[in-house]
């Protein structure tokens, strides 16, 4: 059956620390904890290139960017995003829409998803509408509630370009 709709789905997670930057969605957070990570920490966009490359049964984000490679030691996770995007348009796909969830205590989110939405979609060249951002806390339950940690989940869909 030809079929010309690739589903992924993705999800991360990196422990917080004090001191560390916050950085979610393509863009700094203040906060007094940050991810302790071998990029820079960004669960939302390693989620997202999760699903994309995972849609396109291209492995995860491990094999194309490894962690102990230096190359990737401190690198803005917006760089891996658009080289994924990149791989994505090789194989003649494009991103229809993309539904991220992220797991975090505190701070509040809700005054950064507008930026994260516009920051992402600029990254990936599509509409900002073809980027959903939703955020809930741990309910003081688990390693998120305890803001011992941060999650994100995400779901893209493509479809041949
Ligand atoms: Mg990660």
């Amino acid at each position: 059956m030809k079929c010309d709709f690739r589903i992924g789905n993705g999800y991360d997670v990196h422990r917080l620390e004090a001191g560390r930057t916050l950085t979610l969605g393509g863009i700094a957070i203040p906060h007094t904890k940050g991810c302790v990570a071998h990029s820079d920490g960004d669960v939302i966009i390693h989620a997202l290139c999760d699903a994309l490359l995972g849609a396109l049964a291209l492995g995860d984000i491990g094999r194309h960017f490894p962690d102990t490679s230096a190359e990737f030691a401190g690198i803005d996770s917006k760089i891996l995003l658009r080289r994924t995007c990149d791989m994505v348009q090789e194989n003649g796909y494009e991103l229809v829409n993309a539904d991220i969830t992220l797991l975090l205590q505190a701070p509040k989110i809700a005054p950064y998803v507008e930026q994260m939405r516009t920051t992402l979609a600029s990254v990936m060249g599509v509409a900002v509408d073809a980027v959903s951002v939703k955020a809930t806390t741990g309910e003081r339950m688990g390693f998120v509630g305890r803001e011992e940690g941060v999650e994100a989940y995400a779901a893209v869909l493509l479809c041949k370009a």
